[in-house]
């Protein structure tokens, strides 16, 4: 049975009941018919929380199904229990923030020097990601922070939206950040677009809109190599 991802539609949701459908008692983890939490990938790490009274200490994807690692020294719920999840909300949410932090970073480098992302990695907070720059173009950490900030300014609303694979490949933003790569079984594109200034096929969990990640600074540029310039951010509270 397939877990059933609730995040995809709501990242708002910090709590639920879920079923469990799957034990494996050797390594301490679940199975649950329907979960709040996200697994690690695309850059994003796990969420933590608890189920029941224990903690979740680490959730991973194996196919269509999510399992949750579970600490502590208390028994393990048993198939058909329903189960109490509950997130870190304050960790989640800051990972909220820093992912859309990286795109609407992508969005603006992209319309100002469209040059392409080729990876990326995320903590709560602070981040990484990588651009087909060579070489950096002069002053560019200023303007990009001025870029930045005017696209977080303007509030811009994110919209999560799923679409036929069919009409996904057809468009040109999607094509641009390689919607051709998902694998053909996938028949539905999760699309995640900041209106007007990014738009991506995306898993992850973001914000409602660019004001509420807060502030980006650009701490640091490195070149990892031709073609390949790296840029360390951290997403703060935005000044009040
Ligand atoms: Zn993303």
């Amino acid at each position: 049975m397939a877990t059933d991802l609730l995040f995809l539609r709501d990242a708002y949701l910090a709590d639920v009941d879920a079923a469990v459908v799957d034990v494996d008692s050797e390594g301490r983890r679940v199975v649950l018919d329907r979960t709040i939490f996200y697994a690690t990938g695309g850059g994003q790490p796990h969420d933590t929380g608890r189920l029941g009274d224990l903690p979740v200490i680490d959730v991973r994807k194996d196919g269509d199904r999510v399992w949750h690692t579970l600490g502590g020294d208390s028994d393990l719920p048993v198939v058909g229990d329903t189960v109490h999840g509950q997130l870190d909300w304050e960790r989640r949410h800051r990972l909220m923030r820093t992912h859309t932090a990286l795109h609407v970073l992508c969005g603006v480098i992209w319309n100002e020097w469209g040059v392409p992302v080729t990876g990326g990695n995320m903590e709560p907070l602070s981040a990484r990601m990588d651009f087909a720059f060579d070489p950096l173009p002069d002053g560019f950490k200023e303007r990009v922070e001025v870029l930045v900030a005017a696209e977080i300014a303007a509030d811009r609303p994110i919209e999560v939206s799923f679409l036929p694979r069919d009409t996904a490949v057809e468009d040109a933003d999607l094509i641009r950040t390689k919607v051709n790569m998902i694998p053909e079984s996938v028949t539905e594109i999760r699309v995640v677009d900041i209106v007007g200034c990014d738009k991506q096929a995306d898993g992850g969990t973001h914000v409602r809109s660019t004001g509420e990640v807060g502030a980006i600074e650009v701490v640091k540029t490195e070149s990892k190599g031709k073609g390949n310039k790296r840029l360390r951010i951290e997403v703060v509270d935005a000044p009040s």
